[in-house]
């Protein structure tokens, strides 16, 4: 029998190998960073001197992480000392074994590095880039900028001194000590007085606005393009209040002398917690027009600019303060951040929207789970450090916190991560140190739920169902755990509520209501018995989405219409209106769908599924009632009732869908629009789309939007119009966009191919890099493996080096099965366009 390979790759590819906290010969108290930054060779050239205590007699040679850079000189407490650079490790030798007493080395060196500091600078293509230079430590890109032990597990305070052209600032950790001008140069005195580990340290240089603030006597500063001075407070306004929430949830103070954050142009991640002075991309800005529904990007509509800012500050806590003492524990500093800002979202905008947020990250990871791999959140076996930098360490763990947070309850829970924090700050911490104090705190013993949530991977599958017996009044819950288990995925040990809502309605039986039972589930297969004074209306299944779960559990369509009607969980609401799609053919769950959207009362989460339903059920009547729906004021609402009206092939569809896309008040309803407009598939979908490419809109998101909705829309001119937006040149999320209509498209041209190989191996953009390997992924076109290879080598980014390398796996393993079924769905597809151009063709030569 053929099997069909499995989308799901291996967290440990070739090369992974075990990585463990290295061996430390010192503890560095105090750096010093003296550097010269010269924006126009690209260069750095200055002093490294670290004051340190050697841990054990006898040290007779300090070795440093010093990658890529000149030594001009190396002197210990004064002395010229011998020394050896490999290009890697410089060692220093001693004049004999060194005292367990304070020395200070001292390192003069040049570097013009690859990583770790980033230059930036207009070329002819972008005469516009701003002038900038900025690093970039995490996870292992220190040793690139300044000779230091480049491991989380040791931490010193710091002191910067930059020194630029007088024309520009410098922005860096701690306090601003001086600044002093002279000869066209400018010097900036930064003093970090809070030990932390080294790839915490940064600076950032450029020309920039700023605005300060102040909360809880922190001095706050936001630094931003000038050009963005209108916008800045819209996504660093809040920053007081989460300083605020934090500080009262953590029941500690903000640890640093100030916090200040800075957008960088050309930045690679979203944002960078380091030490009091963040640094974050520059195209998170939200203009006037989109700030009610800023999306990070038109494809992920749950990420926002309030997010971004609320994980950087949560990191100050966690990740700065107390830091993973290895990065096989990077969720202790990514799963906090994650969960503390789901848990401000909560504090600001409500348990309905933290629900959702915490179900996006929920998507997220199971979107990684389904189709990269499955692996334990603290695993030490990997190629490169970036690696663990996935939705295990950020996503999952938020949850399996989240899920402590439900066993512990509130006040042990916060009681316990508040004693964390003061017992490791300024120090590092590991996964057993957090269980430690949690059991100390609460009396439970944890090592179970740990292995589980920590060293296992996967998460409960559950099939649940319901029956009554009217005899006994008796309901049965059966619940089991489908998931396929193995050595990593297990049968999980979980507390659970199930909820029943018993009508009050009916004169001799008394306790009517919402009634909560507390289970412990542990087994494969499981009943539980409860009795009730009548029959339920609704049975729920962890209806607080306390639990990290899939779940399907098969209810008749009346108990899910009264869920939808009453519950008093949104998140059940919104569950609710998931279950109705599978019910096509009834008009009243069509009608009740269409209250719903319509219902201002509930959380756009449970609104936005509603319509999603009804275009999952894609009948008449769903039409009908989406047609109907196409002008609900909230922005959220509107836009899942575009995407919904994308599910049609049906003429009707294409007037409210031309009304969104030209002219809604949301640039991310019109990006709804143009890609429903293409899936569609309308007849004047070309003409209409590559009319709307133009309209403005943050980071380009129309555009990519219509780049990537053409990709529906089979034109003989489709592909050539894709092609004009490939360029470099052509801002990055268009070409990002450009790049996903031609994977949308199914197949590739040779000369497109030669496109791509191009962009993979030669372009400056790594946004672009990545996307290339995202189309190549999903078109399995064996034609590029060995530029797909190529890149998993000497790509710059060890992001794309490791992506490209699941990518090369995947070509060369996609068995004859899968190739043989995409070689026809290439050939149906090809035949099928082409033959579409030819008529074109031909029917526009009979009209010439
Ligand atoms: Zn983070």
């Amino acid at each position: 029998m053929a099997v069909m390979p499995s989308k799901k790759g291996n967290f440990h590819i070739p090369g992974a190998s075990r990585h463990l906290p290295p061996d430390k010969e010192f503890h560095a108290e105090h750096i010093t960073i003296q550097l010269k930054v010269d924006l126009e060779k690209k260069q750095i050239s200055g002093t490294c001197r670290t004051r340190l205590i050697p841990l054990r007699e006898g040290i007779a040679a300090l070795h440093l992480n010093a990658r890529e850079m000149r030594i001009v000189g190396v002197s210990l407490d004064g002395a010229k000392a011998p020394f050896e650079h490999d290009g890697d490790i410089l060692t220093v030798s001693p004049p004999g074994p060194l005292a367990k007493a304070t020395h200070e080395l001292r390192v003069d060196y040049s570097a013009e590095p690859r990583q770790g500091v980033y230059f930036i600078s207009p070329d002819e293509k972008l005469p516009d880039k701003p002038v900038q230079a900025w690093s970039q430590g995490e996870p292992e890109f220190s040793r690139y900028w300044y000779p230091c032990h480049d491991h989380p597990n040791d931490k010193a305070t710091s002191e910067m001194v930059i020194t630029v052209p007088e024309a520009y600032l410098v922005i860096s950790n701690g306090k601003l000590v001086s600044k002093e001008e002279a000869g066209g140069w400018v010097t900036f005195r930064w003093k970090e007085d809070v030990p932390h580990s080294l790839y915490l340290n940064s600076f950032v240089v450029g020309k920039f606005g700023v605005i300060e603030d102040e909360a809880e006597g922190v001095p706050l500063q936001y630094y931003f393009p000038e050009s963005k001075r209108g916008d800045a407070l819209r996504l660093f306004g809040l920053t007081p209040d989460m300083l605020k929430v934090f500080e009262s949830l953590t029941r500690t103070k903000y640890p640093f002398e100030k916090y200040s954050q800075v957008a960088v142009h050309d930045f690679m991640i979203g944002g960078m917690e380091n030490v009091s002075a963040t640094t974050l991309t520059d195209t998170r800005f939200p203009d006037e027009r989109s700030e009610e529904d800023y999306a990070a990007r038109y494809s992920r509509p749950d990420r926002n600019h309030i997010e971004l800012v609320a994980h950087e500050l949560a990191h100050m806590w966690f990740g700065d303060l107390v830091t993973a003492k290895h990065w096989s524990h990077l969720w202790l500093n990514e799963g906090f951040a994650t969960y503390f800002q789901a848990l401000y979202t909560r504090e600001k905008f409500g348990e309905d929207e933290f629900r959702h947020d915490m179900l996006s990250k929920a998507d997220s990871y199971f979107e990684e789970d389904d189709s990269m791999y499955r692996r334990a959140i603290v695993d030490d076996t990997y190629v490169y450090a970036d690696d663990v930098f996935d939705s295990y360490a950020y996503e999952k763990a938020a949850w399996m916190i989240h899920q402590l947070r439900y066993i512990l309850g509130d006040d042990l829970f916060f009681d316990a991560t508040s004693e964390y924090l003061r017992r490791y700050a300024g120090s590092n911490a590991d996964t057993h140190d957090y269980m430690k104090v949690l059991e100390e705190k609460s009396g439970l013993s944890l090592e179970g739920y740990f292995e589980q949530a920590f060293f296992k991977g996967g998460h409960p599958e559950f099939e649940v169902s319901y029956s009554w017996d009217e005899g006994s009044h008796t309901a049965e819950v059966a619940v089991k755990q489908a998931q396929q288990t193995d050595e990593l995925t297990p049968i999980f040990s979980l507390p659970c509520e199930i909820v029943f809502y018993v009508p009050a309605t009916t004169g001799a039986v008394k306790n009517g209501g919402r009634h909560v039972k507390r289970v412990h589930l542990g087994s494969k297969e499981e009943r539980f018995h409860f009795e009730l004074p009548w029959k339920p209306s609704i049975v729920e299944f962890d209806p607080e989405e306390r639990l990290l779960k899939k779940v399907k559990f098969e209810k008749p369509v009346s108990m899910l219409l009264s869920q939808l009607e009453v519950s008093v969980d949104g998140s059940s609401r919104r569950r609710a209106a998931e279950g109705l799609s599978s019910f096509i053919g009834s008009p009243e769950v069509v009608q009740a769908l269409e209250r719903a959207v319509r219902r201002e009362d509930q959380h756009f989460s449970v609104r936005s599924e509603a319509a999603r339903s009804l275009g999952k059920i894609g009948s008449k009547d769903a039409l009908e009632a989406l047609m109907g729906l196409s002008g609900m004021s909230n922005r959220r609402v509107r836009r899942a009732v575009v995407a919904a009206l994308g599910e049609f092939k049906d003429e009707r569809v294409a007037k409210p869908l031309l009304a969104a896309l030209r002219g809604d008040e949301s640039p991310y309803v019109q990006c709804q629009a143009a890609v429903s407009y293409g899936k569609a598939r309308l007849p004047d979908a070309f003409a209409v789309i590559t009319s709307a490419v133009g309209m403005p809109a943050p980071e380009n998101a129309i555009a990519e939007a219509c780049l990537e909705a053409l990709g529906y829309v089979k034109d003989s001119r489709t592909r050539e119009f894709l092609r004009r937006h490939l360029p470099y040149g052509t801002p990055t999320r268009v070409r990002a966009g450009a790049l996903k209509g031609l994977s949308r498209l199914g197949w590739l041209e040779e000369v497109d191919v030669a496109t791509l190989k191009e962009i993979l191996l030669e372009d400056k953009e790594y946004t672009v890099r990545a996307q290339v390997l995202e189309v190549v992924s999903e078109l399995l076109d064996r034609r590029l493996l060995a530029a797909v290879r190529e890149a998993s080598e000497k790509d710059a980014d060890p992001r794309a080096r490791r992506r490209a390398m699941e990518v090369a796996i995947r070509l060369a393993d996609s068995s004859s099965v899968e190739k043989a079924l995409n070689d026809v769905k290439d050939d149906v597809e090809r035949v099928k366009t082409e033959g579409k151009e030819f008529r074109e063709r031909f029917s526009s030569m009979k009209l010439a």
